[in-house]
This record gives structure tokens, sequence and C-alpha cells, in this order.
């Protein structure tokens, strides 16, 4: 993290936001840059391990302490409208915000940033006032059970800077569901919209306590992670924190679910439409620059028409305008930072050598910025760059056999270490969906790239994660169930 001089004159965010007050920090700040500029636009106190301390101590007494202790689902429910009310009326403002720090194109940035995070709020509003936290029945001895689910009790929830408003709604929808308390650290990359988000959360009233945030990047995450009075660690981010995260709280017992990376197939059938099918697949790999967990990087296409899809989706993403994110026009943005770019010059670089070809894109512009050109790969899915999460707008196309059938394609999509979504294009619904319930991931979508549906599980299989966010079964990882016996 970049220290800047005290007399910056940007966006300012103090380090933490805890029992309702704004304040803490270390004395040092970080510097949050726009990636199409390079220019600092915002100044964030860093969190040390004391504003950790004071922040998961705040949690833990709103836990307890009326009136969060005693609000009904109904009242929780009531709460999660308000703060999806709240996100409402500073719509533009997020939108603008995550373009300027993230990147994303102004023309996406309403509805892939904002307009999600209102949309699994307002899913959660609805789930928790009929949700069973409580039933009772016969029990096997011949009295009766009554099995509650029991807020698990603080949550550490540790969010990435991709999507980070959507991230922090797919946490906070279900553990304030449960009734939990929350808090939220996000990426030092993009913590500016979490903090609109805290702002929404003042506004919409809900009691001190009841969600803090912290600002900081690996050591305030780690010290959070740790912390002894944390309940349980909701992670989003890569599949290699994932992994430390995952045995950190092992060691402890500390309850984990781990949202991860993504190499995720759509598949397309002999018979699928052209135009439609080759229209959702730029906007499913591209979308947010292509730095989307879901994106659908790997396209796998029928060997009888794989010259005419490959034609059109080559033209398609060479048609693409690369630019200034929040020209309306444009659609494709930066890169989050310099490394991003160089990671993703260095998996094509390597791609090369590996044999595959590039059809079109995979430039990195002189700056300012951290661009590169949209690419088609065409590789097979033996290649590092059908294997690895590149987090960038590179859209790998690889081929299969058809006439062995639709097999010969979810063999292909299955054989991958990650599993968190898919797609599945054909003229025949019912086939398409018949190849989807084949493929071992946490979503697919048929016909388009709607991986993801607020009222419905996400997460992954395999290395994609622990665990599910979304729906009434996402309540299930923010519970313990609890059997009173008489
Ligand atoms: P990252 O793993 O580098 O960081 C994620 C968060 O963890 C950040 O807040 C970071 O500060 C924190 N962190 C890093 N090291 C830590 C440590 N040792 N202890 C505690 N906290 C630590 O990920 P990123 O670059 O911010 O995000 C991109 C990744 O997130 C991609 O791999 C993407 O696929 C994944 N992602 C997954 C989903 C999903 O739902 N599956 C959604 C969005 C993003």
């Amino acid at each position: 993290m970049t220290l800047l001089p005290e007399s910056a004159d940007m966006i300012t965010l103090a380090a933490s936001y805890v029992a309702g007050k704004w304040g803490g920090g270390t004395g040092e700040q970080f510097a949050v840059t726009s990636p199409a500029t390079g220019e600092r636009i915002g100044a964030v106190g860093a969190a040390g391990a004391g504003d950790v301390d004071a922040a998961v101590a705040a949690a833990g007494t709103a836990l307890v302490s009326s009136p969060w202790r005693d609000f009904s689902p109904a009242e929780r429910a009531a709460a999660l409208s308000r703060l999806a009310d709240a996100l409402t009326a500073r719509k533009g403002e997020l939108a603008d915000l995550m373009t300027a720090e993230i990147g994303s194109p102004r023309k996406w940035s309403t509805f892939g940033q904002v307009l999600t995070a209102v949309g699994a709020l307002r899913a959660y509003a609805a789930i928790t006032p009929d949700y069973p936290f409580e039933s009772t029945r016969p029990s096997a001895t011949g009295g009766t059970v009554t099995v509650s689910q029991l807020p698990v009790g603080v949550v550490g929830a540790i969010i990435p800077w991709n999507t980070p408003l959507f991230i922090a709604a797919l946490k906070l929808g279900p553990a304030l569901s449960a009734g939990c308390t929350v808090v939220l650290k996000p990426s030092p990359d993009a913590p500016l919209s979490i903090g609109v988000l805290t702002k929404a959360i003042e506004e919409a009233g809900l009691p001190d306590g009841v969600v803090n945030l912290v600002n900081g990047g690996t050591a305030t995450g780690a010290a959070l992670m740790s912390h002894p009075a944390v309940d349980k660690i909701s992670f989003t981010g890569s599949t290699t924190v994932g992994a430390q995260i995952a045995a950190a709280c092992g060691s402890q017992i500390r309850r984990c679910s781990t949202e991860l990376g993504g190499k995720s197939a759509a598949i397309v059938l002999p018979d699928a439409a052209l135009e439609s099918t080759v229209s959702g697949l730029v906007g499913g790999v591209m979308g947010n620059n292509g730095q989307l967990c879901a994106a659908l990087t790997r396209i796998i296409l029928p060997h009888s028409r794989y010259d005419e899809f490959t034609t059109a989706l080559t033209t398609a993403v060479a048609g693409l305008s690369v630019g200034d994110p929040a020209d309306r026009s444009t659609d494709i943005g930066p890169l989050i930072n310099e490394s991003a770019r160089d990671r993703v010059e260095g998996f094509l670089q390597r791609a090369r050598g590996e044999g595959a070809t590039i059809l079109t894109g995979g430039e990195c512009l002189t700056g300012p910025g951290w661009f590169v050109t949209p690419a088609v790969v065409a590789a097979t899915n033996d290649m590092e760059i059908a294997r690895e999460e590149v987090f960038g707008p590179v859209a790998v196309v690889i081929t299969y056999d058809d006439a062995q059938g639709d097999s010969a394609a979810v063999s292909i999509a299955n054989d991958s270490k990650y599993g968190l979504v898919g797609a599945v294009w054909s003229a025949d619904g019912d086939r398409a969906a018949a190849v989807a319930s084949r493929l071992r991931v946490g979503s697919v979508a048929v016909n388009s790239t709607a991986v993801l549906d607020f009222g419905s599980p996400f997460g992954g299989f395999k290395q994609s994660g622990i665990g599910r966010e979304g729906g009434p079964e996402g309540i299930a990882g923010f519970v313990e169930y609890q059997a009173v016996i008489r």
C-alpha cells in the first residue's frame, strides 16, 4: 500500500466504522488510484490490530444486546429493505465511483455493480420473514423437539475488489437475515464503494455495532481472520488466499466459507443460433473487463461449426471499444492495476509458447492506465490459458468433436480444477438443460449468461470454494442448529 502525504486532496475515508462511529487507524493512509489514469482518487486510513479488536468487540456486543438481539425476522427483513432503499438512492453515485476506482465500464456499472447488490438485499428481505428459523416436530424418543437456527455469531466478511458492493450484499443479506453481526474488510484496491455502503448502513438505521468496517490490506484481513472472538469468516477472493484462510480457520475450528476463482465453460451445442449466442458469449466473458469470477472464459465449440462461431466471435470482440470507462460508449476499460496487466500479458505470452493462436487482441496499450485489448485465443483444454484464471478480457475457444455427442463437450467443461458456473446454448432448451445438469458447477445458465439469480444459491464446486451465499440456502452458512428436546 502506498503512503500518502497528509495534504492529499481527494476522497478520504476513515480507517474504521465501529459501533456507529468513524475513526480509528494507525495514522497511516493508503492511496486508491484510478486504473484508467493512474491518478490518486482516494486516501483511506489503515486499520490496525486495535481497530480490528474494537470492531469485533462492537459486533460481539451488538449480537447479544437489545435492540438487535430482539429483532424479529420481519424486523431484520425491514432493515435489509431500508438498506436496499438507501443504496438505490445512491445508485448513480455508486456507479460513478466504481467506474472510477475499479474501471468498470460506466454503461455496465449501474446494473453490474449496483443493482446486483440491491437485488441481493431485496431477495433476502423477501425470504427472511417466512424462513423457518424455528420448527417443532415429534422427537424420535416420543416427545417433541424444537430445532432453532441461531445466528452463528460475529461474522468477518472479507471482500475482493472486482465487485465489492455485490459481494458485500451477498454476505450482509444472509448474515443479517440470520441475526448475525458483521465486520466488513474490503480490498485496499476498492474501498471507496464500501465506504458509501457503510454510509447507507447508517442511513438505514441499523443499530450501532451490527455492521462495522475495517479498512486495510492483508495484515488487516489476517487480524480479522485470526481474531478469537470472530465466529465465522465469509471470504470471497482468489483460490490462493482462500486456501490459506480455510487452513487457518480449520486449525481453530472456526467456521469458514469460501467463494473463490473460476474457469467457467460456455458450451455451444451444434444447433445453437449464431448471432444471439455470440452476443451472449461476448457479454459473458468480457463483463467488467473480464474481471468477474463467473466469467465464461472457456468457450467450447462444436467442430462442425467451429470456423463459423470463431469468426463471428473474433469479429465481435475486435469491434469492442476500449478506453475511458467513464465514457458510456466504452465496452472495455482498464485492468485494476499494473500487476494485473502484467499477469494477463504473461498468460498470453506463455499461451503463444504452448502453441495457442491469438485470433484478436491481447495487446497492452501504452499508458496511462492498465489497458489490454480484448482477446480471443484458440487453444486446447490442456494449455495453461485454458486451465488457470486469467482475470482479464481473454476468451479461450476450444473445439469438441460433436460427432461424439454432447458428452464430448461435457467432458471438456468438467475437466477443470474449478467449478463455479457454466452456460449452455442450444435451439432446444431441454437438450441444453440436460447438458447443464451434467456440469460439476454451482450454477448454469441456459441460453443466456444469467449464471446468478439473486434468490438462488451461488457458490462453487471443487476449487471454486466451499459453501453458498444467495437464496434461502445461503442462510445455512450463517446459522447454528440447536435442538431442544422435551
Ligand atoms: P484476493 O484473494 O487477493 O483478496 C481478497 C481479499 O482478501 C482482499 O480484501 C484482501 O485484502 C484479503 N486478503 C488477502 N490476503 C489475505 C490474508 N492472508 N488474510 C486475510 N485476508 C487477506 O482476491 P482479489 O484479487 O481481491 O479478487 C479477485 C479474486 O476474487 C478472483 O480470483 C475472483 O475469481 C475472486 N472472486 C470470486 C467470487 C465468487 O463469488 N466466487 C466473486 C468475486 C471475486
